[in-house]
């Protein structure tokens, strides 16, 4: 009877053991394939989620030098990545003008030197054909030595741009009376005036004194007075006035020449613009002469506008404030 019990209870421990094991087993299973399906499951919603950055990646790789767009294909973007993709298209673009206007520079920059060049090819090949006098190799020098003051003055203003976008360009300031500089630029562009039959006349009623870089206003003001006389009208005249305004300066160049229309003004401050293309083939007139008067107006804390009416003249206004003079201590 006790063997009986304990065979039975033998056999009942070893069957609960078995029936352990085997929902160990089980467990095992269930644990391993529940584990494998979270494993499948976060991999795919990964896949899934990391899938507009694949995208973004591929549109990214497929940017060169040549093609500045961002070719992003596909379902719209989740809105995380929208702002993203939305910041490097106007990265993009802001390369894409940078570029364009370095390519430009180039184009324009070796047309402009293209023609005084062919000239001077030109002028010497014609002098080489035969034999020539001293007066006729005389002219022929002359004519050459032009050519390269117009090609100097080109690289010159090339140069003065190239400062101005680096900020190598420094400002010199010192007390000047704007007066005295107006008379200065009138004294070099006058015969130009009496050439081409024009009036020019300086206003200024007191001394207009400030502290500026004089180097700078003389160069902003002899342009101006320069396009005025350069596009006006025979019998016409120049007038600049020179008057205060606060501590600063409020320079005035009008002229009656053939003005300037709409569609041109706010681009004639742009390198290389011209509003009469006529012009360009001389070589004399590359656009560059408002360029930088603007980058030195700006260069000295102060603003300039332009108002014209075609066929009756324009006026140019700078204002200029006056610059601390830093003290040493
Ligand atoms: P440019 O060397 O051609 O004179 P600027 O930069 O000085 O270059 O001027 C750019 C263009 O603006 C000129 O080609 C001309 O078309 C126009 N312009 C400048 N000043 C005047 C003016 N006073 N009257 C009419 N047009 C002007």
């Amino acid at each position: 009877m006790e063997e009986e019990l304990t065979s039975k209870l033998a056999e009942q421990d070893k069957e609960s053991r078995e029936a352990l094991s085997q929902t160990r087993r089980h467990l095992l299973l269930i644990g391993l394939a529940a584990f494998a399906a979270v494993c499948i499951g976060a991999s795919l919603l990964i896949g899934l989620g990391l899938a507009p950055l694949r995208r973004l990646s591929d549109a990214v790789s497929q940017i060169s030098e040549k093609d500045f767009h961002l070719h992003y294909d596909g379902p719209p973007p989740p809105s995380e990545v929208e702002p993203i993709i939305e910041r490097l298209k106007q990265t993009l673009a802001m390369l894409q003008r940078a570029f364009d206007r370095e390519k430009q520079a180039t184009s324009d920059i070796s047309h402009e030197l293209r023609t005084p060049l062919a000239a001077m090819l030109t002028t010497l090949e014609v002098s080489l054909r035969k034999p020539r006098n001293a007066e006729e190799y005389r002219e022929t020098l002359a004519e050459c030595r032009d050519l390269v003051k117009q090609m100097t003055q080109l690289v010159e203003r090339l140069l003065t741009l190239t400062w101005l976008d680096s900020r190598s360009d420094r400002i010199r300031n010192e007390a000047v009376d704007a007066g005295d500089v107006a008379d200065q630029c009138a004294a070099l562009v006058r015969p130009l005036a009496r050439a081409n039959g024009l009036k020019l006349e300086i206003h200024k009623d007191s001394p207009v004194r400030l502290t500026t870089d004089p180097d700078k206003l003389r160069e902003v003001i002899a342009n101006l007075m320069h396009n005025a006389i350069e596009y006006n009208r025979p019998a016409g005249s120049v007038d600049v006035s020179v008057r205060p305004a606060g501590t600063g300066l409020d320079l005035e160049v009008r002229d009656t020449g053939i003005g300037i229309a709409p569609e041109h003004r706010d681009r004639i401050f742009e390198r290389f613009y011209r509003a009469d293309p006529s012009r360009q083939a001389t070589g004399l007139h590359a656009g560059l002469g408002l360029a930088i008067v603007r980058g030195y107006v700006e260069l000295m804390g102060g603003t300039i506008s332009v108002e014209s009416e075609p066929g009756r003249g324009s006026t140019f206004r700078v204002r200029i404030p006056s610059a601390e003079i830093a003290t040493s201590s």
